[in-house]
């Protein structure tokens, strides 16, 4: 006697704990009772008229298109993934005629909020995932933010009926959906056209504000050299319009370095030296910096009164301004480990620092840190094997295609 309790009670327990909550053996086949049930409707989801509605639907689909649908509505399958869950029925059933594979199952999971399309291989050309997606999300969906399900559900599956019927429906209905991608596509391409053009305006501001503003030409040169980076990466980006950009940029940048400037001291027409001519003019430390390509020096020369201006442009290089003699001819000629760093101890590495200037050479010693080893992790994956045909559905399999939606 009490064994028998014990065992009462374990089975009470269990079928409180998944009461209303399905798993793929749990969920009832109702077409193993009745061939023309295609609706699986245990929690009352839609009302029995619509039911009754639906299944008139899909008997008179699979006369005409031998197409077999399930229509599976649940109230909870716990925390299991719905699309999951849609593949594992599909295949526990056998949806869909053994060899044609024509089989389309509806799942829906009313605590989640959520439902899936999934079809068999042999109708995948009929139903393309973008028609499901597009039934679910305008046909569906807002019915059932209403509340309406009866409602919701009719008009999904009669849609899937209409194009079991008609292929040609579903011929218009991805023309309407390749119309809507072609806006979304020209409309991502405007926003980015007019970002490109709001960045172009904003250039030719800043170029415009540089050219109108009271500097030397060296100086509105120099600024202008120091948008490059900006100037060529949104060029990449946004090439219209901003090669045109680009283009003046460069022709503006050689005229400023060209154009004839007037004598400080006489107010005379003053000349751009010649690279040749301007070494007279340069110390051993500028020579050397145009040597070593760091910097180019313009020198401009009054022929009136010989009085000269010097203007420095840094190129991109190696070098930086050496500590000793301030030219910019100073760069690291030499990194090594001198130590390596292991998981219990530090490591030392030693830079070396040579001036082709002044010819000053500079030694440092730098700590590498220890090396910690972290643990990675591994990802993990599975698929599903080949499912096993029952019941009185065909015994059809599903390649995974399909929809999923919300409402
Ligand atoms: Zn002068
Ligand atoms: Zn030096």
């Amino acid at each position: 006697m009490k064994q028998f309790l014990i065992f009462l009670f374990t089975v009470l327990s269990i079928t409180i704990v998944n009461a209303g909550q399905y798993t793929v053996e749990t969920v009832p086949n109702d077409r193993l009772k009745d061939a023309r049930d295609y609706t699986t409707n245990p929690d009352g989801i839609i009302s029995v008229q619509a039911e009754q509605k639906i299944n008139e639907m899909l008997a008179a689909s699979e006369s005409y298109a031998t197409a077999e649908v399930a229509v599976v509505l649940l109230g909870s399958i716990g925390y299991d993934d719905i699309d999951d869950f849609a593949t594992k029925l599909f295949k526990y059933w056998g949806i869909g005629k053994d060899k044609k594979n024509n089989g389309l199952l509806f799942l829906l999971v009313e605590d989640q909020k959520q439902m899936v399309f999934r079809t068999g291989s042999g109708v995948e050309g009929v139903f393309p995932d973008v028609i499901l997606s597009r039934i679910i999300r305008n046909d569906i969906s807002p019915e059932l933010k209403n509340g309406n399900f009866d409602g919701g559900i009719v008009v999904g599956i009669s849609k899937i009926c209409e194009i079991l019927k008609n292929p040609e429906v579903a011929k218009e209905i991805m023309q309407k959906e390749k119309d809507r991608e072609n806006t979304e596509l020209k409309n991502i391409f405007y926003t980015y056209l007019c970002i490109g053009i709001v960045i172009f305006l904003i250039f030719i501001a800043l170029f415009m504000h540089n050219i109108n503003s009271k500097k030397t030409n060296h100086i509105k040169c120099l600024r202008l050299r120091s948008w490059k980076g900006g100037v060529i990466g949104c060029s990449i980006l946004f090439p219209i319009p901003m090669l045109l950009f680009l283009i003046f940029y460069f022709i503006e940048i050689k005229r400023l370095r060209n154009k004839p400037i007037a004598c400080s001291n006489c107010g005379y027409k003053m000349r751009k030296l010649s690279e040749h001519e301007e070494d007279t003019y340069l110390t051993p430390s500028q020579q050397n910096e145009e040597l070593f390509n760091s910097i180019d020096y313009d020198v401009w020369l009054c022929d009136n009164c010989n009085h000269k201006e010097i203007f420095p442009y840094t190129k991109r290089s190696r070098y930086t301004s050496c500590p000793h003699c301030r030219a910019k001819t100073y760069y690291l000629s030499d990194d090594r480990v001198l130590q390596r760093a292991t998981t219990f101890s530090r490591g030392q590495g030693q830079k070396t620092y040579l001036c082709k200037n002044c010819q000053a050479k500079d030694i440092a010693k730098y700590i590498i840190p220890m090396i910690i080893i972290s643990s990675g992790s591994s990802g993990k994956g599975g698929s599903w094997g080949g499912g096993i045909g029952g019941g009185s559905w065909g015994g059809g399999g599903t390649g995974g295609g399909g929809a999923r939606g919300g409402w």
